[in-house]
């Protein structure tokens, strides 16, 4: 192995390789999780009309305090059927449109009703209680910026602003291709010398959950035809993700029979632990990611890797990965070489996340890995990472 790259010439090497994807419309109650591809501009002022924030009475302020007739009452939807006027009041409901010639509304809370009129003892200021039109955006600004990744609150705020389609990058189509003679898939016996196949459905999760369109193709043995076919078949994707055979055993066969397909090898190598071995290359516009087999080292060689270049084909502004602070809880011995995500579990806690490394680190332990939500980056150097200490981790989904 040449030398190990570190871990952000690596990722950088990987960015400037990804050409952003096309965009369509999507219609907005489809798009949570998707990346914006352009502005989304208001479609009308929000609110669209002066609008009461409290259930009470619309008044002129200047009218107040004093006894007010009661001459409308206006529920959300159905405006007052005609102006106020001096020395009035009309009933108004949360949202309903404040009437021309109000300019404040009193909370019920604050008024004694009587029949057919109102008894309002205090001075109301002028613009009390009302939510101006255009007060939070105005029609044709923007609501959501482009590079945005769609979650609750934008679907929200294109909605409100009156939109029911925007243009988000099509999703990336991942090919999963996982190798090994020794693999079986849950649900079947094992033979002599088998373990269940993991990786697929671990690459297939977790990169769904970055935007892709996840194609799983049937695992493969180690032999050069079966791995030619289904290789040549990943890469008509827009991303062809590997696991397992990127190492230096005679078995390890992805590589090889990669470079014969035609793929150009970027890198083989970071200096990071788990995943070492990981191989990253591109064969026309196809990104090709050889992750190796240990299950924690595909899952981070994901996280650290695939998911950025699948927010990056899709415009993400920020296509991470975002590590975060917070505090180990227990001391961490440091990996000279190597640049270690150790798997931890957070807690809160009142001065921030404290994090708890779980036990049993090695890289095919993923049933230890099934109780951390957290990867904690252990830098390379010397000595430990004492108990307390503040630590960059990046929160697992
Ligand atoms: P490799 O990278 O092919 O040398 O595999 C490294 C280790 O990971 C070996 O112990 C494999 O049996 C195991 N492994 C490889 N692929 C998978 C998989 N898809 N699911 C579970 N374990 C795997
Ligand atoms: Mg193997």
């Amino acid at each position: 192995m040449a030398e190990l790259l570190s871990l952000a010439t690596a990722l950088a090497r990987v960015l400037e390789r990804v050409t952003p994807l096309d965009s369509e419309a999507v219609p907005i109650g489809e798009a949570a999780g998707r990346v914006l591809a352009e502005d989304a501009r208001a479609f009308v002022d929000l609110p669209p009309f002066p609008s009461s924030a409290m259930d009470g009475f619309a008044v002129r302020s200047e009218d107040t305090p004093g006894r007010l007739p009661i001459v409308a009452r206006i529920a959300a939807g159905v405006p007052a059927p005609r102006a106020l006027e001096r020395g009035e009041a009309m009933a108004i409901a949360t949202g309903g449109v404040v009437p021309t010639g109000a300019d404040a509304v009193i909370p019920i809370e604050y008024v004694v009703e009587h029949d057919n009129s109102v008894e309002i003892a205090d001075h109301v200021g002028e613009g009390d209680n009302i939510r101006p039109r255009g007060g939070d955006i105005r029609s044709g600004d923007v609501v959501v910026s482009s590079g945005t990744r769609l979650a609750a609150a934008q679907i929200g705020a294109l909605a409100a602003a009156g939109l029911d389609r925007v243009s988000c990058a099509r999703r990336p189509r991942v090919a999963v291709l996982t190798t090994g003679t020794e693999l079986r898939s849950p649900g079947e016996p094992l033979g002599p010398g088998e373990i269940y196949e993991a990786n697929g459905v671990l690459l297939a999760t977790t990169l769904a959950s970055a935007g892709a369109a996840v194609e799983l193709l049937p695992a493969v043995t180690d032999d050069e035809a079966s791995h030619r076919e289904a290789l040549e078949r990943g890469l008509r994707a827009d991303v062809l993700v590997t696991s397992g055979g990127v190492s230096v055993g005679p078995h390890d066969l992805v590589r090889r029979v990669l470079a014969g397909l035609g793929v150009e090898e970027v890198f083989w190598g970071v200096a990071v632990k788990p995943g070492k071995p990981l191989a990253f290359g591109v064969h026309d516009r196809t990104l090709v990611f050889g992750l190796p087999g240990n299950p924690v080292s595909t899952l981070v060689g994901a996280e650290l890797f695939v998911r950025p270049a699948l927010l990056a084909l899709q415009g993400a502004a920020e296509p991470g990965p975002v590590f975060v602070q917070g505090r180990l809880a227990a001391a961490v011995r440091r990996n000279e070489q190597r640049d270690e995500l150790v798997r931890a579990r957070r807690r809160g806690s009142n001065g921030g996340v404290v994090l708890e490394p779980v036990t049993g680190q090695e890289s095919h332990m993923i049933a230890r890995a099934a109780a951390a939500d957290a990867l904690v980056l252990s830098p390379r150097g010397q000595g430990e990472l004492a108990a307390g200490e503040s630590v960059s981790y990046l929160p697992l989904g």
